[in-house]
This record gives structure tokens, sequence and C-alpha cells, in this order.
């Protein structure tokens, strides 16, 4: 952790400003942040990442004083679009004659109501309802009630289910109904653009870009970007991105529809396309995947303790022995992810590998995980594993001097680096999907091209004298 004294201020607390850390301070690991993504946060391993890559980029500077530091005009908001802070969707102050509360720890909707004056026969006539009202009997803390009694009786109630829709509880002639209302909702498109001075970070912040929205396009591009070593200043974005509007306010970002970056005068594009069971994913106009099917290393956080070498002595048997992988050294306990998507053919203990797992993915590619402490439960040989998905925890098992992860990389059976072997793309789209998306592309395009050349001009407009 010495690499921390780097920092001239502490980093903005919040688990997701240590993970844009990760990103601002260079240590990208796509697949790191794919992780993260999926909702798998492991926050320490994360931390620490990035405090010790942090000496790695000339731009790791703290984001926080270096976020003015941009060239005049170049960074421009999309201001077609009002922004609005972000705030609860059902953020509206009730009407007069109605009461809000929010659900605390320990209440029930019964103690609650029953609290604040509701009688029994009405809050039980409540729960008795049909359909959504079901939920109120499973109300969780944090949640936001609003009701109106009138002549100590319940008029009206009110409970948002999601962001989206909404049950409404109303007294009519012959007693209380519920009915369930959703919001319409409009996907609005707009954009930011901007320029690299300090870090991705503080350059996605002054674009107008949210945490979420950077983190999406650095995971986006980090399969072509080593956004440690090779992001420069001066290097560019455009975002085109979706904000979601609720009964016409805005309520959040959406996602990325497509991106460009140029990163030392490289222009990288994405698109994004949902096949038919809404499942998104970024390729280049022409269809081609931006992922590639296989992460370089299996930790997140790990440095090479012995590489692929065909002359290796061997340290414990003292003879020249191939060293067929490479060893990362890290502490017993940490995290060992498949690198690609596959089956698991080997799970248990294979010699002077100690446990070990062996996956088998497609074109005839194995990948080997030795030295384990301990497998991931619930793993069998036959089991489908996802890339980034835990199958194993480090240790020292078989003949091991010190924990490490021995990792191996195979295809048709003869070992490669892993180190530097050319791992494949993902698959790309079929030549069908690309025919019906690409008048869509076309249209993205068009807006970069765009918004590329009124930046340009407002650049050489502010250059100019006057
Ligand atoms: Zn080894």
């Amino acid at each position: 952790m010495s690499e921390q004294r780097n920092y001239k201020q502490p980093p903005p607390s919040g688990s997701a400003r240590n993970i844009l850390l990760t990103l601002a301070f260079g240590m990208i690991g796509a697949s790191l942040l794919l992780a993260q993504v999926d909702g798998q946060p492991e926050a320490d391993s994360l931390i620490s990442s990035a405090s010790a890559s942090a000496n790695r980029s000339p731009l790791i500077a703290p984001p926080v004083e270096l976020t003015r530091l941009v060239l005049p005009g170049w960074l421009e908001r999309d201001t077609t679009t009002p922004r609005s802070p972000m705030r609860p969707a059902n953020d509206v102050r009730p009407p007069s004659g109605w009461v809000e509360v929010t659900v605390k720890s320990g209440q029930t909707f019964s103690t609650l109501v029953e609290g604040l004056g509701m009688p029994r026969g009405d809050w039980a006539a409540v729960l008795a309802l049909k359909g959504d009202a079901g939920r109120l009997s499973r109300i969780r803390v944090g949640d936001t009630l609003r009701f109106k009694m009138q002549n100590q009786r319940l008029a009206g109630m009110e409970y948002a289910l999601d962001e989206l829709t909404t049950l409404h509880i109303s007294r009519a002639d012959d007693g209380l109904q519920a009915k369930t209302q959703t919001a319409s909702v409009e996907h609005r498109q707009t954009f930011a653009t901007g320029q690299i001075d300090s870090s991705l970070f503080a350059a996605g912040l002054d674009a107008g870009l949210t945490n979420r929205l950077i983190m999406e396009m650095a995971e986006i591009f980090g399969y072509q970007i080593d956004f440690a070593l090779e992001l420069r200043r001066g290097d560019r974005f455009t975002v085109l991105f979706e904000e979601i509007y609720k009964d016409g306010k805005r309520l959040r970002e959406g996602r990325i529809l497509a991106a460009e970056f140029i990163n030392q005068n490289r222009r990288l594009q994405a698109f994004r396309h949902e096949d038919s069971d809404g499942r998104g994913a970024y390729y280049t106009a022409k269809g081609e995947a931006l992922k590639t099917g296989f992460r370089r290393t299996p930790l997140d956080f790990a440095r090479i303790s012995s590489h692929f070498n065909p002359n290796r002595r061997h340290p414990i048997l003292n003879t020249i022995r191939a060293h067929k992988g490479v060893d990362y050294g890290a502490s017993t306990g940490t995290p060992i992810r498949a690198t690609g998507d596959g089956r698991i053919k080997h799970r248990g203990v294979m010699g002077g590998y100690g446990q070990t797992v062996v996956v088998q993915h497609n074109g005839g590619i194995d990948t080997l995980y030795a030295h384990m402490s301990r497998y991931r439960s619930g793993l069998r040989v036959g089991s489908r594993v996802s890339q980034g998905q835990v199958i194993g925890y480090v240790g020292a098992t078989g003949l091991a001097t010190a924990p490490h992860l021995h990792y191996e990389f195979r295809i048709n059976g003869v070992h490669k680096n892993p180190v530097t072997v050319a791992l494949p793309r993902a698959t790309p789209l079929q030549a069908s999907q690309v025919a019906k998306w690409s008048p869509q592309v076309q249209l993205w395009l068009a807006e970069i091209e765009q918004i590329n050349a009124r930046q340009l001009a407002m650049k050489n407009g502010a250059d100019l004298p006057n």
C-alpha cells in the first residue's frame, strides 16, 4: 500500500467512487469492471487495485482539484434537455390532506398505519385487497406510503411499487379498491463529450456523465484501450446515451447507445445492439464484438511471480522443467475467476498441481487453474461458468512454495503464454442482425460526426483572437 502516498488527498468516499478511482487511476481491468457491473462488488480488491496501480499512469493525479483544468469551450454539455439532479421517482410533495410516511426499521404495514391512527378495520381491509395490494404486507425500510384520512376512515392511499408503478387505493361506495398505475416513460437521447486532461474520471464528470456512465464507457472500450497505460492527455470521447423521463420529468440516465473514443489518434467506436431477449452488447459498426472472449488474467489484482518459460529450473524439484503457465503471487483466499465462458472439465487434485480446475472453452481452448486452497462451492464437472465468475481461491496445494495461482492457456492441447497469446474476440453479430441494425448505426454515426464538427468549430472559435 506504499503507493498510496501518491495521493495528494484521500479518495472521495463511497464505493462507487472507489470503483471510479480504479478507473481514474488506471488499473482498469475491463474484466474487473465487468464483475463490478454485474453486481458482485469486491470492494477490498478494487481499492487495493486502485492504489497499487496509482503510480503507473501519467494521468493519475487526483481528480478533484483538476476537474476544472480543461480547454476552454471544449467540454460542452447538452443543453437541449434539462438536467436535474436525480430524485426518487415519487419525490413530489403530497397534496394537502395527505400524509406521507417512510417505513423505518422494524415497522410493518399494520404497526405503521395503526400508529398513525388508521382503524384496524381499514388496514385489515387494505391487506385483504387482491392483486398488488398484497405487496403492502411486504413493505421494506425506506418505502414511502401516502394516505388520506377522512372522518377517521381511510379515504385513499398510494404506494410506489417501483420507480414506474404506483398502487392506488381509494374508497368507493362498496368499500376500498386498489388499482395499479404505470407512469408513461419516455426515452430521450442526449450526449456528452469531453477531452482527457487529467483523468478519465475527471473528464467524464466534467462532460456531465455520471459515475455509472463513466464506468460503462470504460467497460465498453476497456478491451481495446488499456486505460492504465495508454490513456493520454488530449484523448477525446463522445457518448450518446438515453435519459429516462417519467411523466415528463427526468427520472435517471439510461444506457449508452453509441460512443466514440479517440485514443492517441486511434478512433474506436461502439454501438449498442440488443438481441431479441433485450440483452445488449457493444459492437463496431460492422458488427464485430468489442469484447474479447477472454480476460487476460484470472485474478483482479496480481503480480506475476513466474513467467511462461520452456527452460525453467523447477523451484522444488530443482530440475529443468518447462514452466507451461504463469504464476500469479496472491494471498491465500484471493478469488480466482474463469477467464472465459465454458464448462468445468476437471475439478480435483492433479498431482503436483494440487487442487486444480480446468475449464473447457469453445475453439479448442482449455484454461487451467492450479494450487487452489478451495473450489467455489456448487461447481462440479460439467457446470457452466461465465467469464469473470469465481471458480476457486488461491492456495498452495500440491508442489508450491508459497500461495500462488498457476494458470495455463492451451489451444488444442498446446500450451500458450497466457500473457501474450492473442485472445479471441467474442462472437460477432450475424449478417442478418447487422443488416437490420445498420440503419440505426448510421444515424448514431451521423450524430457523432455532427457533435464532433460542432466541438471542433467551438474549439477553433475559442482559439481565435478577439
Ligand atoms: Zn506455475
